[in-house]
Formats: C-alpha cells, structure tokens, sequence
C-alpha cells in the first residue's frame, strides 16, 4: 500500500515517539500538582510551550495547548464571537464558505443558533480570499475575521500577512486555521500579523488529538471549556503532557527542516501535476497553480465519480482522498470544490494527492502509471 494522503494525517516521527514515551508512565505528573511529580510535568509543560513560541515568533502565555485543530478554530470563533459581542456589541463573523468545516460550520451554528451574522468572503478562481474581497466585505461591528492560511483540499494558499493589514485597518481580529500549512510554510505570527492562528499535531508528523491555539497578548476570548484555570484560563481541563511534549518536537523538527521537506516533495507534486493534465483528457488541476502547498496536487476530472476512483485506488494499493462526501448514496461535491464554479459533471469527480517524508520516486511513478486506465475505467461506469 502506498500512502499519498499526507494532508489527512502523518505518521507519527519516532523523534517525536521517543521524546513522548517518558510522559506516560515515568513523568506522569499532573502540573497543576504541588509535589515533585506535579513539578516535573509542569516542567515539561513550561518547555514544550517555549519550543512553540520559538517556532512561533511571540510569548509562551500567547500559546493555549487544546485537543486538537478543530478545538482550536472553535476556542478562535466562539471565543472571540461571544467576547466581542460581550463587550463591543459586535456581531458579525466574516470567513469564507471553502474553509474547514472546523471553521465554516462553527460560523454556521453561530448564526443560526447563537443570532450573529454571518458574511462569506468572495473566492477568487482558485478559492483564494483577496484583499480586495475582505477590503469589500469589512464592517465596523465586525468580531472576527478568519481566512485559512492553506486549504487543505485544494492547497491554496491565501495572502495572510495582507488580509491581516486589511482586518487591522477596520479594527477586526484576525484569525487563521494553519493546521494544514504548518507542515510546510513559515508560521512566524510576528511576520504573518495575525492575533490567533489555529495548529494540529497529526499534520506535521505530531500526534493525534493535540492542537494549538495563538492568542495574541490583548486580544479577547470568552473561554469555551470551564473548569479549572489551566491554560491562563482560557481551556480548562489537565493538560495532555506527552501530547503537547510530542506537539512541540514535531513543530520543532517541522520548523528545522522546513526547507528540507519541500525540496523533497515539491518536484514530486510538480511532476504529479505536469503529468496528470498531459495524460489524461478532461482533468483540470484544482487551486493555485503555483501559489500552493508544496506536497500538494489536486484535480478534478469530468464524468467521474470520485469517491468511486478513490475506492478502484485503494484496491490497487494507493491511498488517496476526494472532495466530495457520499450522503446516503447521493454523492455532493464539497463546498471546496463547488465554490470554485465547476458545473456537477466535474465537481463530482475530485482527486487529491498528498506527499510527505516517506513520498519516493517509485511511489509517484506506479501511480501515474496506474491513474489514467482507472480514470478512463471510472468514466465507463
Ligand atoms: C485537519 C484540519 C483541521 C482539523 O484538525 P484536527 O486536529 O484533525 O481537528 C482543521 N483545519 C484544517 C485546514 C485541517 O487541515
């Protein structure tokens, strides 16, 4: 089986492994303990928060260990929602309709449930948010903006550190979801701007179940888990330490070997994408065409259905993942793929592939040697 769905998850680096394994049974403290075994998991806490910070370019008390990617993009909205409209009156959340549906069905429920307003961001034709776009859609009871920094679907990357400039102009957080681009792109919170970015380990070779939410000295938030005052009071809960211990080497190494990583999958991803559109008819490349995640290539291809090649791929050996999800039988493009514009007959049939570490030349090479006899099979049914 060959494994070309890095931006679903990562295998776990035995760096990373190795410097976890002492957290469960020696070191198992809890750090809001007085004792030396409290003392010693606080310890550990205090360092992996440094090692965040310093990959991150701001303060260890701006870092808020959570559970996961999806728990930090909702502290980042909730949060920030129900603080703003609190203090300020402030009620509208601008973001765009083609994030993850950690952010997008967090807005949703929100407005439908909690009365705020909701105002999606126009998209341009590879489901970039431009400046122009947030510029246009601005207003002054704003409580929140939040633009993805890469999309996980498609790769694209958004101009963060202009968007930022654009919500600060209007007086408006910014927000990002860098759970997918961390594993590639440089997460500097001084360079970027923003006053919240979301991480997860498990998309850089982390573990599962372990996120990161930045919050920016000053800026606001209306805590979603209550308890006790762990996490500066803003996530209660006794913190997951060899998690977070394994969160902060695994950004650490991603960070260290940023440069290396992309050298090796970028021209994997550009021969993928070359070769895609050249032998097979009716394909299209999905997102950015150059401004995108380096381990990334994505595509759509007409009269296919997707879900349906991904499981002729799975049986030849490769694993690979599509846009669309299969609702009772009735597949749906996704959001992702719909808001780019394709009419039905190529939204359905989305493929994407994903390199990492463990990418190699032959892996690329059965594959594209496999793909165009099981699109055209795909086609006939
Ligand atoms: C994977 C992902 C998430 C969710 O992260 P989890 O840690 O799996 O909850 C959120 N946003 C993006 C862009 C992602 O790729």
């Amino acid at each position: 089986m060959i494994y070309l769905d890095y931006a679903a998850t990562t295998p776990v680096d035995k760096r990373v492994l190795n410097a976890m394994i002492p957290y469960f049974r020696e070191s198992y403290g809890n750090p809001s303990s007085i004792h030396r075994y409290g003392q010693k998991a606080e310890s550990a806490l205090d360092d992996a928060r440094e090692k965040v910070a310093d990959v991150l370019h701001c303060r260890p008390e701006e870092i808020i260990f959570t559970s996961c990617g999806s728990e930090s993009d909702n502290l980042a909205l909730r949060g920030s929602a129900f603080e703003k409209r609190k203090n300020f009156g402030k009620k509208w959340i601008l973001t765009a309709n083609n994030e993850h549906h950690a952010v997008s069905k967090t807005a949703t429920q929100l407005e439908k449930e909690y009365g705020f307003l909701l105002k999606w961001l126009d998209l341009d034709e590879h489901g970039a948010v431009t400046s122009d776009s947030l510029a246009r859609a601005v207003c002054n009871d704003a409580a929140l903006v939040s633009v993805m920094y890469a999309n996980n679907e498609i790769g694209t990357i958004n101009p963060i550190t202009e968007l930022a400039v654009t919500a600060h102009s209007s007086n408006i957080p910014f927000h990002t979801d860098a759970v997918q681009a961390a594993a590639y792109l440089d997460v500097n919170v001084e360079l970027l701007g923003v006053d919240l970015m979301s991480l997860g380990g498990h998309k850089f070779y982390g573990p599962k179940g372990v996120g990161v939410l930045y919050v920016r000295k000053g800026v606001g938030l209306m805590p979603h888990l209550t308890g006790g005052g762990q996490e500066f009071g803003l996530r209660a809960g006794t913190q997951n330490i060899p998690y977070i211990v394994g969160f902060a080497e695994a950004l650490r190494l991603a960070a260290e070997e940023r440069e290396e990583r992309t050298a090796h999958v970028k021209p994997f991803r550009d021969h993928i994408i070359g070769r895609v559109l050249e032998d097979i008819p009716d394909s299209k490349l999905t997102g950015h065409p150059e401004n995108r995640l380096p381990n990334h290539a994505s595509f759509v291809f007409k009269n296919v259905d997707g879900n349906l090649l991904i499981q002729m791929l799975d049986s030849a050996g490769f694993a690979c993942s599509s846009g669309s999800a299969c609702k009772t039988g009735n597949p749906e493009p996704s959001e992702v793929i719909s808001s780019l514009g394709y009419s039905r007959d190529w939204a359905l049939g989305s493929l994407r592939i994903t390199l990492g570490v463990d990418s190699i030349p032959e892996h690329v090479d059965l594959f594209l040697k496999i793909l165009p006899g099981l699109v055209q099979k795909a086609r006939g049914f």
